[in-house]
């Protein structure tokens, strides 16, 4: 289904839950169909302007990174179709821009973590998520006991990630991974410094 006018389709979740899988089989959709499609991400820890978004199916597409929410209109402006990825790093105009530009007869598709590693809402998703015409929420598989997961769990060393460590990490602290887990073996040990 492809429409006419202006949408916000939010596609959301944990780590690990395919997020990235969806867009990309929606941008795919949308290519097929001759419509222009640019893809944009947050610059974090890369100096390029042009970057490749590979999934974890290995899905792949071409995407241009920007600094902040600011510049994604100047960058957007040959697209039919808006792609942002990694919604949850953008500072808080991200809403207002992804509005501007739905307004403007754009179809805007945004990726990004709902939660942070503590479980709490991250970044601009849920303001984007409110004003989203279309809210995808996916799930993942929890590592501990096979049931949906909705949460993504830090691990610093091997051992959950206390509340206070930082929340976004370039270039790693210790040997830090992620993991899908369902709210009962979600852990976030309180603060370690306290
Ligand atoms: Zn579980």
């Amino acid at each position: 289904m492809f429409y006419t006018s202006g949408w916000v389709h939010v596609i959301c979740g944990c780590m690990f839950c395919g997020k990235t899988d969806e867009m990309l089989r929606l941008l795919r959709r949308f290519s097929i169909a001759g419509r222009r499609v640019v893809l944009v991400k947050p610059r974090l820890d890369t100096r390029s302007d042009e970057v490749t978004v590979v999934s974890r199916s290995g899905a792949r597409h071409r995407a241009v990174t920007v600094e902040g929410a600011a510049e994604i209109e100047a960058v957007v402006a040959e697209g039919d179709i808006v792609a942002v990825e990694e919604g949850q790093f953008f500072d808080e105009a991200l809403p207002d821009v992804v509005e501007r530009l739905a307004d403007g007869g754009r179809q805007v598709l945004v990726t990004g973590l709902d939660r942070d590693f503590r479980g709490i809402p991250f970044g601009p998703m849920p303001r984007l998520m409110a004003l989203a015409d279309q809210v995808t929420k996916l799930t993942a598989i929890c590592v501990v006991c096979g049931e949906p997961a909705t949460r993504t769990q830090r691990l610093i060393d091997g051992v959950p990630a206390p509340a206070d460590s930082p929340l976004i990490v370039i270039g790693g602290i210790g040997d830090e991974t992620y993991e899908a887990r369902c709210r009962l073996h979600h852990e976030v040990p309180a603060a370690a410094s306290a």
